[in-house]
């Protein structure tokens, strides 16, 4: 299990979107020429280019406009699907670090996309089209072996990001659920025993653009599913401006 953990209390956010700009910056990740397509998503979907994204959602409640916004990116699972799917294949391609990062490496280019994006349960992998290298998140692994937080949590403006040690971001996490329960008696944490980045949800998952293919225990079930397929195989084949400073630095 990862050492640290964040949680992503979207009833905070109000889409700045100094996270997206933060993970281009310290990841040296180019813009994307985009048009205007009548939101301020932008741009459309994640990409090996943009590894966070801030999703919006119009609502229509009441005769009133409502607009929903949820961070996407890698939860950088406890037990990651996508890298049990991969170490079916090409072994170390997907690895894990102590700290709980999930890091597609540059073996992913031996890997086929199509398995992986569906392994995960938030449809998070992306693929470069010339080189194939997959790529997403990385959850900040350099910054913090380095004892720093991640970029997107750094810049946060709202509170809706926090970092820091599972247990206790775990019960920063009930704390909040608790306060938000009051005014939203839906609110629910999201896959908090399966994941690092734990989202705090005020309103139904129906009223956010998110994808989450799998409800609760998804690694038990997986492993139910994949174990079968591994033995099958073995037996038949064998970043900016974002500078370090005190800070950032993890407490
Ligand atoms: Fe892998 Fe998807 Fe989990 Fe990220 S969210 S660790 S890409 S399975």
């Amino acid at each position: 299990m990862g050492k640290y953990s964040a949680l992503v209390d979207v009833s905070k956010c109000t889409a700045c979107r100094g996270c997206q700009i933060a993970c281009k910056q310290w990841n040296e990740l180019p813009g994307e020429k985009t048009v205007n397509r009548g939101t301020y998503q932008n741009p459309p979907d994640l990409s090996v280019t943009t590894f966070t994204l801030i999703r919006f959602k119009e609502i229509y409640d009441k005769g009133e406009v409502r607009w929903n916004f949820f961070k996407d990116q890698c939860r950088h699972c406890l037990e990651p699907p996508c890298k049990e799917a991969a170490d079916m294949t090409v072994k170390g391609a997907i690895t894990q670090d102590k700290n709980g990062a999930v890091v597609f490496t540059e073996k992913t280019r031996l890997l086929d996309i199509k398995e992986i994006r569906e392994a995960c349960p938030y449809d998070i992998p992306r693929q470069d089209s010339n080189t194939k290298l997959m790529d997403k998140c990385t959850f900040c692994a350099d910054r913090i072996a380095n004892g720093m937080i991640p970029a997107c949590i750094k810049v946060c403006p709202t509170g809706t990001l926090t970092f820091g040690p599972r247990d206790k971001i775990l019960g920063v996490a009930n704390r909040r659920l608790k306060e938000v329960k009051k005014k939203f008696p839906l609110a629910r944490l999201v896959d908090r025993e399966e994941v690092s980045w734990i989202y705090l949800l005020h309103r139904p998952e129906a009223e956010f653009q998110m994808t989450v293919r799998a409800k609760g225990p998804v690694t038990v079930a997986r492993r139910a599913f994949m174990r079968p397929l591994a033995a099958l195989a073995a037996g038949t084949a064998l970043l900016g401006s974002v500078a370090p400073d005190s800070d950032s630095s993890i407490e």
